[in-house]
């Protein structure tokens, strides 16, 4: 069984089917605003046969009672295929979401096949207390067991990537999954489908149902069949889902959305500093939810680090997302772009400079497509919505402190805890900042790295849990307590305590 290019279906029980009502949607290219591919809209009951089909693999055990070994080795031979497919899935994730050739070359896809083979090898490295005797007389021992059936809702910025971050760790850990992909961004998904099923992974275990959040991620939410589900979103959406799972009390795992400080102090290395801030706050296209987004500059070194930044960001190339010599594409859509620009409109309206960009490109052959200038805005006003709020766009904004404590102060007054860095010299300063900014992720000097062995987790409304690390493993299990008596007697030592008196 395969999907052609040209045939994107959803993959429920091992099969590639079709909507119940025949019913597609269609997907763009964003660079062109040009559609390049119709994918099947659910109807309810194709949410919840994939639901069955995930809940009768799972208690099957083909999947859940594997050894670990077995579970580990299928998602390595995903791996496999997956790096040797990978320039055809990197060129597919551009055309679909417009990242450049040179991010999904370079970074996804290596790094995603990293992702999967780190996540394959910690199957078989569950984390647990030591058996032994913590009441004399009776051995205790953790067993982590897999959750059940996993509602897996992912984002249009890394289709690919979070896939594999919130549906591998789970199905590492013997649970079945039911994948909701973003509307605008389905197609790598999909394909990835083709490679479990090549894998040998179990029919059933890994579904994919394409369609509308409000119908299919809902649906998920809301039905007593699945047993969790893992977001990754926006902090409005994610808020919404947990609303709709709680009648049935079940597990939301939460990776919601960003606005990363960016603390320059007098001392840093100005000139890494400035291409630090390049590159964290237009790494995919500024749609990233740890982009660098707010910019906190000392007095002393404000005009100069701004200086440094501007001629940077002048030289980057906007341009045809396939082309590798193209810096940044488009953004996802019509719609997103125009809320980025009502982002650059409100920032100026509530007293901010316009320093550079703000226009919309056209970019030759890619006329339709949604593309926007790297954006600097100068502001003295904390409370405005540019410094409060998620752009989700190649949007910087600068605000002048007057120390650390106010920058890590100022860094800390958003809703959002996702990543923070700071860029000094001093490595006292640098810890301090490390111990108060309130972000799940913290870099010192760089901006951007996380490693398939640490964790990505948020802090306050970006959300909790953790992706990557052997912390993502916990997210997709029960830890089930089991007690073994030693002893064999009937009345055990503590027994007076409910019934008769102490010997
Ligand atoms: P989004 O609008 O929240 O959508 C995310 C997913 O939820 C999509 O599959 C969407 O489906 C679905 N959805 C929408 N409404 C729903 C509803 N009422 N019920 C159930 N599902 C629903 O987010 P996005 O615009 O795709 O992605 C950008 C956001 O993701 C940003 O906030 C970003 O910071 C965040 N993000 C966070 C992380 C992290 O690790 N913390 C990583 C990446 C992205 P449709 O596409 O069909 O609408």
């Amino acid at each position: 069984m395969g999907v052609s290019d040209k045939s994107y279906k959803m993959l429920i029980d091992g099969k590639w089917v079709e909507s119940g009502s025949g019913a597609t949607v269609e997907v763009l290219d964003p660079s062109k605003g040009r559609p390049i591919e119709r994918v099947p809209s659910a109807t309810i009951d194709d949410v919840r046969s994939a639901i069955d089909a995930a809940k009768s693999s799972f208690n099957s055990g083909v999947w859940s009672r594997a050894p670990p070994a077995e579970r580990a080795n299928a998602l390595l031979r995903v791996a496999s295929l997956l790096e040797a497919d990978a320039q055809h899935f990197a060129d597919l994730e551009t055309l679909n979401a417009g990242k450049t050739i040179k991010q999904t070359t370079t970074y996804d896809l290596p790094y995603t096949v990293d992702n999967i083979r780190y996540i394959a090898g910690m199957a078989r490295r569950l984390d647990g207390d030591a058996m032994a005797e913590y009441v004399p007389g009776g051995t205790s021992a953790i067993r982590r067991e897999p959750i059940g059936v996993v509602g897996v809702i992912t984002p249009w910025n890394y289709p690919l990537m979070m896939v594999v971050w919130r549906a591998f760790p789970a199905l590492a850990t013997g649970n079945s999954v039911v994948i909701k992909p973003a509307s605008y961004t389905p197609l790598t998904t999909i394909r990835l489908g083709s490679l479990l099923l090549k894998s040998g992974i179990p029919d059933g275990v890994f579904n994919i149902v394409t369609g509308p959040g409000s119908l299919v991620g809902e649906e998920l939410a809301k039905n007593n069949g699945v047993d969790m589900i893992a977001f990754t979103g926006s902090t409005e959406v994610g808020a919404r889902l947990s609303e709709l799972a709680s009648p049935t009390t079940k597990k939301v795992s939460l990776e919601l959305g960003g606005k990363a400080p960016f603390i320059v102090l007098a001392d840093a290395d100005l000139e890494a500093s400035a291409q630090g801030a390049v590159v964290g706050g237009l790494v995919n296209n500024g749609q990233d939810c740890a982009n660098s987004t707010r910019y906190y500059v000392e007095g002393s070194v404000l005009e100069k680090f701004q200086k440094a930044l501007v001629e940077k960001l002048q030289s980057v190339k906007v341009g045809d997302p396939l082309d590798p010599s193209s810096d940044m594409g488009p953004l996802i859509s019509a719609q997103h772009r125009e809320r980025v620009l009502g982002f650059i409109k409100k920032g100026q309206e509530e007293g901010g400079s316009l320093v550079m960009g703000g226009r919309t490109p056209k970019i030759a052959g890619h006329e339709g497509g949604f593309f926007l200038e790297p954006t600097l805005i100068y502001t003295e006003n904390h409370d405005s919505t540019i410094i409060k709020d998620e752009i989700f766009g190649p949007v910087f904004s600068v605000f002048k402190i007057s120390s650390l404590d106010e920058a890590i102060q100022r860094g800390n007054d958003v809703i959002y805890g996702l990543g923070a860095s700071v860029w000094t010299k001093d490595i006292t300063k640098a810890m301090k900042a490390v111990r108060d900014l309130r972000f799940g992720t913290v870099w010192v000097n760089d901006h951007v790295p996380v490693p398939s062995e640490m964790p990505w987790a948020g802090y306050k409304q970006s959300g909790h849990g953790a992706s990557l690390s052997r912390f993502s493993l916990d997210e997709y299990t029960y830890i089930k307590h089991v007690y073994f008596d030693l002893t064999g007697a009937v009345r055990k030592s503590w027994h007076y305590s409910v019934f008769g008196q102490k010997d």
